[in-house]
Formats: structure tokens, sequence, C-alpha cells
């Protein structure tokens, strides 16, 4: 089932166009084990949408294919189309730097360059990228990227400090800032708290409602409550008896928690597997 909106959300004024994210019809295969069967979603510009379901159907899976990330893994296949406002990012005419550079990640744990320092690392994903930026306007990138991960008054009188010497909380929100640098236009998280105190967590959700006006967000999450708060639409994944990971039910948010139209999504939203 592919969600649809209604509505219509514009970009702040100077920033990129929102961007849509289409994936149409999604299959996956690790070997000959295959783990998506034709997963089709869109994930429309200025929402976030949140992926759901329980370990193993294929959430993470699904959420590397759509920044390229999935076609490292030398068994990996893929058959699809994941298109970036109409364009496939797969197009073999496109260099995969394009799509990474449009789409960013942010994972699990918290992976920042932990001896160098917080100011290069927001900017080490510009160098990753081939993003050129002028040395002037680079203390306005940080400067601008720490506020919107909502770091940036931790920080300020530190920014010559390493990375890995942050909290937990702090080192995920230097990530989001690092992500932002490249300006993404879509903007992956796989599950970006389940390793950060309830603190630390809210801040970062609340980090997510404000970027949501500038950037799509998909977000992995285990936590029933947080797809609840911070998300516009969900989808729900499963992986039924050893079958592929496939969509049960998709749509509107506060629909699916209110009055999921199928009886395993209310289950799975109501916490009884
Ligand atoms: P989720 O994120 O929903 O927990 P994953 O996408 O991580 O699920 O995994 C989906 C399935 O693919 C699982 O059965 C997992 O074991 C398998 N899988 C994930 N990554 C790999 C890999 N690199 N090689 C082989 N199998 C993998
Ligand atoms: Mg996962």
């Amino acid at each position: 089932m592919t969600a649809t909106w209604t509505d219509e959300t514009t970009a702040a004024p100077g920033a990129a166009p929102l961007a849509t994210l289409d994936a149409r019809a999604i299959s996956a295969w690790f070997g000959t084990r295959k783990v998506l069967d034709r997963v089709s979603l869109t994930m429309r510009a200025g929402r976030v949408t949140a992926l759901i379901g329980p370990s193993g159907c294929g959430k993470s899976t699904f959420l590397r294919i759509l920044n390229r990330m999935h076609e490292l893994v030398p068994s990996a296949q893929l058959a699809g189309e994941v298109l970036l406002d109409g364009v496939d990012i797969y197009d073999t005419g496109r260099r995969l730097t394009d799509a990474r550079r449009q789409i960013g990640m942010v994972f699990q744990k918290p992976n920042p360059f932990p001896t160098m320092s917080i100011y290069d690392n927001v900017v080490a994903g510009l160098r990753l990228t081939g993003v050129k930026i002028r040395r002037a306007d680079k203390d306005a990138l940080v400067e601008e990227c720490l506020i919107k991960g909502g770091l940036w008054r931790e920080v300020k009188d530190r920014l010559r400090s390493p990375g890995g010497a942050l909290s937990g909380g702090q080192q995920q929100r230097l990530c989001i800032a690092r992500s932002l640098a490249i300006r993404p236009r879509v903007l992956l998280m796989d599950e970006p708290c389940s390793a950060l105190d309830p603190t630390s967590t809210r801040v970062i959700e609340e980090t997510i409602a404000e970027l949501a006006a500038e950037v799509t967000i998909v977000i992995v999450t285990h936590n029933m409550q947080q797809a609840h708060r911070v998300s516009q639409q969900c989808a729900f994944f499963l992986a039924e008896n050893g079958a592929p990971g496939a969509i049960v039910e998709s749509g509107d948010t506060g629909q699916m928690f209110g009055a999921p139209v199928d009886q395993r999504t209310a289950d799975y939203v109501n916490g009884r597997f």
C-alpha cells in the first residue's frame, strides 16, 4: 500500500526544494536469500516517515537501499527503483556520490571521527562526498549545522575538542550536524536514539521536528511512542514465518496508530508482539 498526501509542503526560503523519495517495487536479496519483497513507499517532501516493525523484517536494508549503501555488500542484489523527485538514483549514468550528496544517513550507534575535532567532524562529510566550499564559508557552515543539530550552544566554546570526548547524545547530534553539512535533501536515520538516554532522545526528537521543515526525513524506530511523536507518515514492515519483509500497512501516522486497517498492525502498535 502506498501512502498518499493531499497537501503540499514548501521549503524554507533559500533552501533546496524539498524532495520526494519514491521507492517502487523494491525487492532485495543477500545471496539467494530474499529479504524484501516488492516494497513500495512514497516518502513525501517535508514529511517525517517512520519505518516500524520487528527486528529482521528488512527496515535497515530498505533504508540502505534508499541511498545506495545496499550495493556495498558484495552478495547484495536489488530489483525495483528509487526515484528522487522522479530521477532514478540507481541510474548507471549517475555517479554514486550524486545520490549520497542528496541523501544523508545517521546510524544507530553514534560514529563521529573520535580523534577529529568537533569542527572537523562537521566538515568531514563535505570531503567524503566531494563537495567544495570556500575556506571563508566553513565557519558559518559549521555554526549553522551545529545549530540545526541542536548542539551549538553546548560546544561553541570548544569546537577544537575531539568529537569522541562528547557524551553519547552529543555525539549523535554531532553526526546529525555532519550529515547536514552536505545540505542533503533527504535524511535517513536508522534507530538514531536507541543507544541514547531519554533526555538525549528528547533533544534529538525536537531536532528532527525542526529539521523536517527543510529536509525529508525517514526514520527507523523500535519505539512506538517515538514513531507517533515524530512522524506524519508511517510504514509497518513484517517478515512473516521466514518470508521476505514486506509492508503490511502504510499511511498517516495518526490513522495507523488510532485506527489501523490490518489486525497485525493493531497488534504491533499496541505492543502485542
Ligand atoms: P531490520 O533492520 O528490520 O532489523 P535488516 O534489514 O537488518 O532488518 O535485516 C533483514 C534481513 O536481512 C535479516 O534476516 C538479516 O539477517 C539479513 N541481512 C541484513 N544484512 C545482511 C548482510 N549484510 N548479509 C546477509 N544478510 C543480511
Ligand atoms: Mg535494523
